[in-house]
């Protein structure tokens, strides 16, 4: 039975990035029979401006009830003035909450071609193959009780609780582990145990969990030594797993790693494996309309779709290895481009990709 793809473009950039994801969807519909059925619906401002609300009901039903999501961005100047409770961003949180989106997977995969766009040394980049595992419907972001309050003395607090229960911990470190499995069956596991107790537990847990995967070789690391050991010596890591906030800032610090923003996919999953697949970055209202965005990061996006929530490995590879011959080929959107390189737009990027499919 064809499997149905919720599609939300979204704003800025979104719609010209997602045409080229679509693209890359439909050759494999026509070359190899992928039996998908692609459903777009808004989100964001676009959802703002049509209906007043930025995730309208039509659209949550449809990503509740698809197989997969794939969204481009959402945001921008025009709604940064809205209430907080309607804002563009507000579409994108509701979806994660909704769907219990509780895994999210960042890989930062730096691309031969392009260890000269990282800001650290190629040698020290190059072969980079790193997947971070971030809890992200847990822990400090969430945990009650938070907020404001005046204490005996007078003086006023800030506070947040940062708390694990032991499912959490388990369903995100089995996500961890089976995608170590995949890879190169080593996982790091990053916390504070020497002072948070939540982390210890965390640890406890993780280590716990870890009998049931004899073939991944479990480490443990405190993350301010896992921040240093990113710039220095990054290649160290399969893949890492870790508590909400430490993988925010983590994942944003090895996404840098790889040079560019235009080239980072991510999947966010629920315990069915059901995702969200999306590009790290945002809307890009700088350059939206002007067919000059990126679309690799949301085409390596439908990679992982391929990969974790239809069930299609080969295919996964398949669009991995078209976006590597590409790349191979010489061509650079604007932000990869060296010098000397010619840039080429939004479309002539999907187009090469799709052609090698
Ligand atoms: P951004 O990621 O949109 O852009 C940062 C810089 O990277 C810009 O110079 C942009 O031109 C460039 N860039 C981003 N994607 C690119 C691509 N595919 N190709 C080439 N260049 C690319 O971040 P920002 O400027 O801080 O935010 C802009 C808007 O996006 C804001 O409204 C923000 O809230 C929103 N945002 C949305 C998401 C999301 O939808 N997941 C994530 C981050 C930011």
């Amino acid at each position: 039975m064809a499997k149905t793809i919720a599609i939300l473009p979204g704003d800025g950039i979104g719609p010209e990035i997602i045409a080229e994801a679509v693209k890359v969807l439909e050759t494999l519909q026509k070359s190899v029979n992928l039996d998908v059925h692609l459903q777009q619906a808004l989100v964001g401002g676009a959802a703002i401006d049509a209906t007043g609300h930025p995730l309208p009901t039509d659209t949550l039903e449809l990503a509740k009830k698809a197989d997969a999501i794939l969204l481009g961005a959402v945001g921008g100047p025009k709604w940064e003035s809205l209430d907080i409770a309607i804002r563009p961003e507000k579409g994108l949180l509701g979806l994660r909450s909704e769907l219990k989106l509780f895994a999210n997977l960042r890989p930062a995969l730096l691309f031969p071609e392009l260890a000269n766009a990282s800001t650290l040394k190629p040698e020290v980049v190059e072969g980079l193959d790193i997947l971070i595992v971030r809890e992200l419907t847990g822990g400090i972001y969430f945990g009650q009780p938070r907020g404001f309050r005046t204490l005996d003395n007078g003086q006023r607090q800030g506070f947040n609780t940062l708390v694990y229960t032991e499912s959490e911990i388990e369903r995100i470190a089995r996500v961890a582990f089976e995608s170590a499995e995949k890879r190169q069956q080593r996982l790091c596991s990053v916390d504070k145990a020497n002072v948070l107790e939540a982390t210890e537990f965390w640890r406890e847990i993780v280590t716990q969990i870890s009998k049931d995967y004899p073939n991944v070789q479990l480490t443990h690391m405190y993350v301010d030594n896992a921040a240093m050991q990113l710039v220095r010596a990054p290649k160290q890591f399969d893949v890492i797993v870790t508590t909400n906030m430490f993988g925010d800032i983590l994942s944003d610090l090895a996404s840098q790693l790889t040079g560019s923003i235009g080239m980072l996919p991510s999947a966010s999953l629920d315990t069915n494996n059901k995702g969200m697949y999306e590009p790290i970055h945002g809307s890009a209202p700088d350059i939206a309309g002007q067919n000059l965005a990126n679309p690799l990061a949301t085409i390596l996006s439908v990679a992982m779709m391929l990969r974790y929530s239809l069930d299609q490995p080969k295919l996964a590879t398949a669009v991995e290895n078209a976006v590597s011959q590409v790349l191979r080929d010489g061509l650079r959107t604007k932000d990869i481009q060296e010098e000397g390189q010619k840039a080429v737009t939004t479309r002539e990027m999907g187009d090469a990709v799709a052609a090698y499919l």
